[in-house]
């Protein structure tokens, strides 16, 4: 049974690219009782709705998410009407998430949305600024890391059903690629908050981080 009060929490884990942040956000919400806002898809989802409107720059897609706003009904992603859940996991839309992601305005824009859909509590945020800069009051905020290597072989079996000829060492360097663009980013780059909670995924099940997650939440709701 969820715990009254937890089920209310705000939870945010912020980590680099292949962490295992979804997987892990889908389980802690089943076991608190809470939902799950993906703050990735809706870079995503922008960045899939500018390349369909031939959109460019960092004006014109700030002004696409405030005229649509991402909604996630159920598991599924919608954006200006279209359901995106899996047109937006390609490569392509992730390298052109990620730099749309560099652009203060959208960035802004989108922060704006995902603050005021987790206001009145329930939500676990996942995504690389949400300890820094969404939620930086969240009951408890969660750093996931992995090395690259493990990022890269994780993001690659995600994808080689759907691109058969996609190699490891492609995957590995678009990780590494990512990294240095969400790290170096002058616009809420990826960052540690001090008072986050490092869970280090190596050689873990997503169950077993997901186990030490819900310790953590539990932990705070006793203390
Ligand atoms: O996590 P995911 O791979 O779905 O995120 C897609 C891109 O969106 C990332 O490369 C990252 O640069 C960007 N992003 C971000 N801030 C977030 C979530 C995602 O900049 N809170």
């Amino acid at each position: 049974m969820p715990n009254a009060r937890v089920s209310r929490f705000v939870i945010a884990m912020d980590g680099p690219s292949g962490a295992g942040k979804s997987t892990v956000a889908a389980l802690v919400a089943a076991r608190l009782g809470l939902r799950v806002l993906d703050t990735g898809a809706m870079y995503r989802a922008t960045a899939w709705l500018a390349h369909r409107e031939g959109a460019e720059g960092e004006q014109a897609l700030a002004a696409l998410a405030l005229a649509h706003p991402v909604s996630f009904q159920g598991s599924r992603v919608v954006i200006a009407d279209t359901d995106v859940s899996e047109a937006i996991r390609t490569l392509e839309v992730g390298q052109a998430a990620s730099l749309a992601s560099t652009f203060p305005s959208l960035r802004r824009a989108l922060v704006g949305q995902q603050r005021a859909v987790v206001a009145q509590g329930g939500w676990i945020l996942e995504g690389r600024d949400t300890t820094t800069v969404v939620v930086p009051d969240a009951d408890l905020k969660v750093f996931l890391t992995a090395s690259i290597e493990e990022r890269g072989r994780r993001r690659w079996v995600q994808l080689r059903d759907e691109s058969p000829s996609l190699t490891l060492q492609t995957v590995v360097r678009e990780v590494v690629e990512r990294d240095h663009r969400d790290y170096t980013r002058a616009d809420s780059p990826l960052e540690l908050a001090e008072d986050a909670e490092i869970v280090e995924t190596f050689g873990m099940s997503a169950e077993g981080v997901a186990d030490r997650i819900v310790a953590l939440a539990r932990g705070i709701n006793a203390s």
